[in-house]
């Protein structure tokens, strides 16, 4: 028996440094001369005078924090603003907030399936989502990537009464939309409801970055269920659920992470609402960040790089191994661009990639900077 009980930890870190693997938590200054190229702030949003001032207000008016869980204390009149807004944008009936959107995850998918129920998850999707499979108690089925016959396969297969698919919309690593118009009619012909999570579509994809659930035409559908962020598009911090009134009642009275959880902050919520102003009063936004991600990843291309073709603000960058990829992330900071690193465990072995964030406020020569940053890379990445 072992004196140190967390002495397997040290041997552990070993083992991730051999692979490449050591993470490292790095604070930021409020001002640096890097172009953020790594955040997941789509609409250039987080530090528009207009969104920090709802963050203020709100603090203000309710306070630092929620004061309770949603169900003691914890929902403002903001709360219940943010969630009418937020069903407005994506066109479902209701909507619920929660204080992060991997908590939005778990809470909807945990308490929409269970025992007796088929779960079945996209191979790419989301560590949220991965983690509400596990703590479903439902038999899960992973199906290959964005394969609608997969999805149908399994759910033809099924014993279980119930069934739920759970998709990323806008897978986060490489960017690429789920074929949700076929995920909806499989889903249709099994009896399975449909939850997908918009948490790189919202404020990006569909009519007004109403998302992509909106533009495949399911928008207020009784059989599809509707996750976001707040933390990527609208600039500031938390989750919802979005579907019909009795799923959403439900959710009120059986999900875990919104019963025992603190509301989400004032201010976060306040953020929230103002960054949905701004959305609403400059509509060319979401257009803005895509087309801003299409030049990087043309840019990416014309390096000799590997990107794959954006459908929203995400451009996936394909390297090969951790240590390409984190050499790769090195060269673009010391070229003044600082763009996100993706490794094992949250993508297979041999396909590390860079990924870079697009958005809506990038200019030319934000653009002329990042050709020279990858320009650094193309030269350097093997055959
Ligand atoms: N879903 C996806 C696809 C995400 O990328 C993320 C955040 N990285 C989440 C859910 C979790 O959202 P939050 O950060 O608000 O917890």
């Amino acid at each position: 028996m072992s004196a140190d009980p967390f002495g397997w930890v040290r041997a552990r870190a070993a083992e991730r440094t051999t692979a490449g693997l050591r993470r490292t938590v790095r604070p930021r200054e409020p001002d640096v001369d890097l172009l953020d190229l790594a955040s997941n702030d789509y609409l250039g949003l987080a530090r528009d005078p207009r969104v920090v001032d709802g963050a203020v207000r709100a603090a203000r008016t309710w306070g630092a924090g929620a004061t309770g869980s949603r169900l003691v204390t914890g929902s403002t009149r903001l709360h219940a603003q943010l969630e009418e807004r937020l069903a407005a944008l994506t066109g479902a009936p209701a909507g619920l907030v929660f204080s992060s959107g991997y908590l939005a995850n778990l809470g909807a998918v945990v308490a929409l399936s269970g025992p007796g129920c088929l779960v079945v998850s996209d191979a790419h999707n989301h560590a949220s989502i991965v983690d509400a499979c596990r703590l479903s108690r439902s038999r899960v089925v992973v199906v290959a990537h964005r394969s609608p016959a997969a999805v149908a396969a399994a759910l033809a297969d099924r014993t279980e009464e119930r069934a739920l698919v759970v998709t990323d919309a806008v897978f986060s690593v490489e960017g690429e939309l789920a074929p949700l118009p076929a995920l909806a009619e499989v889903c249709r012909a099994h009896g399975a409801g449909l939850v997908v999570d918009e948490a790189h579509a919202l404020g990006v994809v569909g009519p007004g970055g109403a998302g992509a659930v909106a533009a495949a035409g399911l928008a207020g559908a009784p059989d599809v269920v509707v996750t976001v962020t707040l933390s990527k598009s609208l600039a500031a911090q938390g989750g919802a659920v979005l579907g019909p009134p009795d799923v959403i009642a439900h959710v009120v009275d059986a999900a875990r992470t919104f019963i025992f959880d603190t509301a989400l902050a004032p201010a976060s919520a306040g953020a929230a609402l103002a960054a949905l102003d701004v959305l609403a009063a400059e509509p060319e936004l979401p257009a803005r960040a895509r087309d801003a991600a299409a030049r990087l990843a043309d840019l990416a291309g014309r390096c000799g790089l590997a990107a794959g073709r954006p459908d929203a603000a995400v451009v996936g960058i394909r390297i090969g191994t951790p240590e390409a990829a984190v050499a790769a992330q090195a060269r673009c900071r010391e070229a003044g661009v600082l763009v996100g690193c993706f490794r094992p465990p949250a993508v297979p072995d041999g396909v590390s990639r860079l990924r870079l964030t697009a958005r809506a406020d990038l200019a030319g020569g934000d653009l002329e900077r990042v050709a020279a940053a990858l320009a650094t890379v193309g030269r350097q990445a093997p055959d």
